[in-house]
This record gives C-alpha cells, structure tokens and sequence, in this order.
C-alpha cells in the first residue's frame, strides 16, 4: 500500500500527516517533533492556527538534529480568509514563511472559499455581529495563489472547503495556470464525501480528510454530538484486527486513496495514528464503514453562512 499519494505536479505527498489546529504553542513543538520521530513526513498547518511559529521551531529542530532533510519533509499551509484579495496573497505566504522560517511550502492551500474583510482580525465582525467580508472573488485569489508559485515561494497549490461548482469555477476559469492539486475536506465516516471525492479524484485533484477523528477537541462540541471514537461500530471492527477506532478511522481514508491529517499533541497517540500501514480493512468493512454517513459536519463555519461563496449549501 503506497504511503504517498502522487499529485498533479508529480510531487508526492504523504498520505497521513499531522494536524495543527488547536495544538497549543507551548505543545506544538513537542508534537511535531513527535511526529517526525514517529516516521511522519507530512505536517498541516495554517496561519489561522496562531501556532506556525512554535510548528516551525519542531521541523527546523528535527531538521538541524539530522533526523530528516527538509526536501524529505511536505509542509503545509493556507491562506486566511483575510487576504483573499489578488495583492494580498504574496504578503500572506511570505508571513507564514517568516514565522515557520522556511523558505518553501510544499503545498498552500486557499483556506475557505469566502474572503473576510481586510484587517487584523481574523474573524472581523461589525457593530451587530455580523461577520464582514470583502468583495474579492476567489478566481483572482487563485490568480495571486498561481504567482506563489511561479515566485517559487511554493512547490503546489490548493483549496479547501470548496465545493463542486466552486472546483468547476476554477477549472474553468479562462487563463488559467495551474490546476489546484489538492482539496482538504472535512471527512470521515459521518460525513463521507463520496460524491465530493469521486468528482476531486476524476479531475486530477486529491484529496486530504480533515477532522478524521470527529474532532473532539472542537470548541464547539456539544455532548450529545455524535462520536466516532465511541461508536461501538468502529470498535467491532477495530477490535477483529487488534488495532484502536483512531487507527481504522485513519485506515479508512487511506484505502479510498485519501490523504488523512489525525491531529495529537499526545506523543503516545501521535505514535498510535502512525501505526496503520500493517493492516487492510475489507471491501466488506469499507461498505459497513461508509454505511455509517450521516452528514453530519465538525466545521460548517456556521458564521459564514450568508456569505456569497459559503460552500455547504449545495449538495456536495
Ligand atoms: P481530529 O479529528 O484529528 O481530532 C483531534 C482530537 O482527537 C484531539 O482532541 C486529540 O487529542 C484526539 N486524538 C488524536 N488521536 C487520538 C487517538 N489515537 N485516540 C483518542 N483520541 C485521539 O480533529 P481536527 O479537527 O483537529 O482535524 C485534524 C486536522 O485537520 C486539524 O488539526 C487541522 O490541521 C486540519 N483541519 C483543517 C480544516 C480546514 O478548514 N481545512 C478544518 C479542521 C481541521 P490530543 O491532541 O489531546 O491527543
């Protein structure tokens, strides 16, 4: 079973990495550090997370200790929704360049499909509470994206949280450079994507499921949510091949070709989420699995709802 997925620019991509979104600063470090210990050579990140800084200190301090080459590394990143606009995409990159202290990403991604109005806020509101966003449109976002590229400043680009029509719009955008390489999507088995993924895969695009693991730790959560770690159903089968429900719902993702983000910063499960390239589920589990949807979504970025390029209105 292949531990990297080949993208559209022939680069390949390895097929589970680590998470980053509410790693604390003070733990992230450790965590990637872990990670790469661990045989990770993917790390997901964003300028939104507020801990890019202490992401950069783990890599570089791996990378100093001779433990990994940077080219052997595939650093993540995306756009906030702040800097949609065309002239702001390069000042953006360059930030989260500075505060990893790299000199390339292997892969940036355009956050969401919304842009959020200018500023230092990253979730600007006005005197309602309304959330403000500005009048960019994300086909010239992914004009200033394409010159990312060509300034060499990152190896591929991509999208996240777009949906179909908003993919077509972009592959069909009149001059366009380069396709987007990727779409990070929130996936598992409660929402699985399966019209979203086979359409992704067909035009070339691959695909990274975020929040796998139902995301616990979401600020959100309410306890009558649904859990995926919990689900007797996941533990049936994860139990019949000796591993953890973490494990097989990582598992999942890897054998429909999609690339899987688990975020820890428990050294102990960092490990565990690694340990998933010795077992296979069968066809018969991968149809129980994806038996299981309920469409039933961690981040509907509820506060963008009415926004014009809100993505979750449509069907997939
Ligand atoms: P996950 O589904 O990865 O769940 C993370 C939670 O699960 C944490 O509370 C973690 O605890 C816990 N956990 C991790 N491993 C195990 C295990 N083996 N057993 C039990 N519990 C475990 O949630 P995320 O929402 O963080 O999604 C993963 C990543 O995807 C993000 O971190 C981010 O990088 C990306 N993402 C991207 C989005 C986008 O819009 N593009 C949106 C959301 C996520 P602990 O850390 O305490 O060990």
């Amino acid at each position: 079973m292949a531990t990297t997925v080949k993208l559209n620019t022939g680069a390949q991509m390895p097929i589970v990495g680590l998470g980053t979104w509410k790693s604390p600063p003070g733990k992230v470090t450790e965590a990637v550090k872990a990670a790469i210990s661990a045989g990770y050579r993917h790390i997901d990140g964003a300028h939104v997370y507020e801990n890019e800084a202490e992401v950069g200190e783990g890599v570089r301090a791996m990378i100093s200790d001779g433990v990994v080459k940077r080219e052997e590394l595939f650093i993540v990143s995306k756009l906030w929704c702040t800097y949609h606009e065309k002239s702001m995409v390069r000042k953006a990159c360059e930030k989260t360049l500075s505060d990893l202290k790299l000199d390339y990403l292997d892969l940036y991604l355009v956050h969401w499909p919304m842009g959020l109005k200018a500023g230092s806020a990253l979730f600007p509101v006005d005197s309602e509470g309304e959330t403000m966003n500005d009048n960019s449109s994300f086909l010239e976002t992914w004009e200033g994206m394409e010159e990312l590229v060509d300034a060499g400043l990152v190896k591929a680009i991509g999208i996240s949280n777009f949906n179909k029509a908003q993919i077509e719009a972009i592959l069909n955008k009149p001059g366009l450079k380069y396709k987007p390489a990727n779409n990070q999507v929130e996936c598992h088995p409660y929402l699985n994507q399966a019209k979203l993924i086979e359409y992704c895969q067909s035009q070339g695009i691959a695909v990274t499921a975020y929040s796998p693991l139902g995301s616990p730790d979401r600020p959100w959560a309410k306890p009558e949510d649904p859990s995926l770690l919990e689900d007797p159903n996941i533990k049936v089968i994860a139990d019949k091949h000796k591993k953890t429900s973490a494990q097989v719902l990582i598992r999942f993702h890897i054998q429909r070709n999609v690339i899987v983000i688990p975020k820890s910063i428990t050294p102990q499960r960092i490990q565990e989420n690694f340990l998933v390239f010795d077992f296979e589920l069968t066809e018969e589990e991968m149809k129980t699995i994806l038996g299981f949807n309920r469409n039933w979504r961690v981040c509907a970025m509820q506060l963008c709802k009415k926004h014009k390029d809100y993505p979750f209105n449509d069907e997939f």
